[in-house]
């Protein structure tokens, strides 16, 4: 597997492409992203965004958005906005290139009956079912269809009255008439088009036969003059049929269909089909949810495009399937965030602390770093006082070895502000709980003051009760608990693979006042807690954070466990 050290994986396509422009074979290249509006992208999408347009502003070519909207049942304009705000977000801009298959569906019709007319292809009457009875096998040949000599006329004449509306859904399709016994299955007579009394989404009910993808997608291509159509391996058994209308009808040129492999990442699904399954059956809370691996889901989890192209350019393009770590995935957007996020200081499971030599109704302003990664990002004030809140998890009463967190007797440094020294609990007179620490500090530790060098063993995050501002927090764990969601006993499917835990919601937590107003989308780092993203949910009131990320890059492990 790669590894983020290591330089960028290879790209064969980008050799291509360079080779074509050495040689002259091409001076502009033009590549195209062809999404069917039909669902939300996802992190797999963006690997073939940032291929196609990449690859286009490298070599200063351009790059179309082409909307593969030939069926009219699953496709919705609601896709289409959002498919176009997605690309946007990811930082490509096709300017004003943007294309509907549907826009071509005049000119597919009368490509197709240029196919007609030189006898390349017929009107077949026979049911779906028994179409595929007559496909064959892959090891038996097909069989003609009795309509397959149906004359050119007879043929242009059904096919006008398909396009009038004249027959019911499933009455004829036409067919290309290739070869019934090719061993490649795509070459048996495919589909080119099929009655659909069905509203399209952008021509409305002018159409009552709508073209294939297969039909569709080359012609489409050598209409916009694309160069390279670059698409994912399971069409690489199509390219003969891709080649094949482009040979056989007079189209201005013949785009060159090269493949590569899908994006797999661990412990997520990636196929549209599978994200509505979730979506639909409540797993989780709709498309945007940031358990999810579409960009929304992504975006509200915190991710920054940078984040997602670089680890796009790092994957690089390979020839053969293969699954990539969803930990490379993090490393990237915490690598990002480490360099830009602001540091803060948020407790997440507050345990009270009262520094009891600290004057009560007192309160002073103490300077925090903002980015120890970026000198510019300056400093702000943090409020101190004598209650206080830490983690649950820093104080223990009885610690266990090695613990250098809050313990009784023993000292911590607060960051940017004083070492305390635990004098005492109070519990829970009941449960015997501990609720409350107190503490004494030491004035000369302060920053800057006499004694800000000393050692100690821990420093605990904190924030100061009178100012701090209440949050809920989500945390995320992947949504499905194996690495591979398929890998399950016989006789079941992959949902039983879905994370119970995948979201934990802490109510309660505690912020410091810095963030109040902080707007949905910004992004910080907690110190020792992680990235964390503020969620549109905040605008009802309470601040809300997603954790994008932990801070633990779990990656920079894997690639030492696999050294040594
Ligand atoms: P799905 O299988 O999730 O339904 P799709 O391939 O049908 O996806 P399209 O809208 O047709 O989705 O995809 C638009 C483009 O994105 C296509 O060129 C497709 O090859 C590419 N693409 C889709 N999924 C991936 C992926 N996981 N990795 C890389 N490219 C992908
Ligand atoms: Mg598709």
């Amino acid at each position: 597997m790669a590894s983020p050290n290591s330089s960028a994986a290879g790209n064969f396509i980008r050799e291509i492409v360079e080779q074509d422009l050495a040689t002259g074979k091409h001076s502009r290249i033009v590549t195209r992203f062809p999404p069917e509006p039909n669902g939300y992208l996802h992190i797999g999408h963006a690997k073939s965004i940032c291929l196609n347009f990449g690859l286009a502003a490298a070599h200063r070519g351009v790059t179309h958005l082409r909307f593969d909207d030939t069926n009219p049942s699953t496709e919705s304009v609601e896709y289409v906005e959002s498919i176009q705000a997605d690309v946007r977000w990811l930082g490509f801009d096709w300017g004003d290139r943007l294309f509907y298959a549907s826009g071509y569906f005049e000119r597919l019709y009368e490509y197709a009956r240029q196919l007609i007319t030189t006898g390349k292809a017929y009107v077949d009457s026979l049911s779906a079912e028994e179409i595929r009875k007559h496909r064959g096998t892959l090891t038996e040949p097909g069989r003609d269809s009795p309509h397959r000599t149906r004359s050119v006329e007879e043929n242009l004449d059904l096919f006008a009255h398909m396009k009038a509306g004249e027959f019911p859904d499933g009455a004829h399709v036409l067919r290309a008439k290739i070869d019934m016994a090719a061993p490649n299955i795509n070459l048996r007579d495919p589909t080119l088009y099929r009655i659909r009394h069905a509203a399209h989404h952008r021509t409305g009910e002018t159409w009552r036969i709508y073209p294939t993808y297969d039909y569709a997608h080359p012609i489409s291509d050598a209409i916009e003059g694309i160069t390279h159509s670059i698409c994912t391996l399971e069409f690489e058994d199509h390219r003969p049929l891709y080649d094949w209308f482009l040979d056989n009808l007079d189209v201005p040129c013949h785009p060159r269909q090269i493949e590569f492999a899908r994006l797999n990442l661990t412990h997520t699904v990636m196929s549209k089909r599978r994200l509505l399954e979730l979506v639909g059956k409540g797993h989780v809370h709709g498309w945007d949810d940031p358990r999810l691996p579409t960009l929304k889901g992504l975006r509200r989890r915190g991710y920054t495009p940078e984040a997602i192209r670089a680890f796009c350019e790092h994957i690089g393009v390979q020839k053969r399937d293969g699954t990539i770590e969803m930990a490379l995935l993090e490393h990237f957007i915490r690598e990002d965030l480490n360099r830009r996020a602001l540091r803060v200081m948020a407790v997440l499971r507050p345990l009270k602390v009262v520094i009891e030599n600290y004057p009560e109704g007192q309160a002073e302003d103490l300077s925090a770093v903002n980015n120890p990664e970026d000198p510019e990002a300056g400093t702000r004030t943090v409020p101190f006082s004598r209650v206080l809140y830490i983690e649950q998890d820093d104080f223990r009463e009885v610690p266990p070895p090695k613990f250098f967190r809050l313990t009784p007797g023993k000292e911590v440094r607060l960051r940017y502000a004083y070492i305390i020294k635990c004098t005492g609990v109070v519990k829970d007179e009941r449960t015997g709980e501990v609720v409350e620490v107190r503490c004494s500090y030491d004035p000369e530790t302060k920053s800057g003051g006499p004694q800000a060098g000393r050692k100690v063993k821990g420093t605990l995050h904190w924030v100061s009760a009178a100012h701090a501002l209440d949050a809920e927090v989500r945390l995320y764990d992947h949504l499905f608990v194996k690495a591979d969601p398929d890998d399950v006993p016989e006789g079941q499917d992959y949902t039983v693979n879905v994370n119970p835990n995948s979201l934990e919601r802490l109510t309660g937590c505690k912020v410091e006042p810095s963030l109040a107003g902080a707007a949905s989308g910004n992004r910080y780092q907690f110190e020792r807690q992680g990235y964390f993203c503020v969620d549109a949910d905040s605008a009802g009131g309470t601040l809300a954070f997603n954790r994008t990320v932990a801070l633990r890059d779990s990656w920079a492990k894997v690639e030492k466990a696999q050294q040594e």
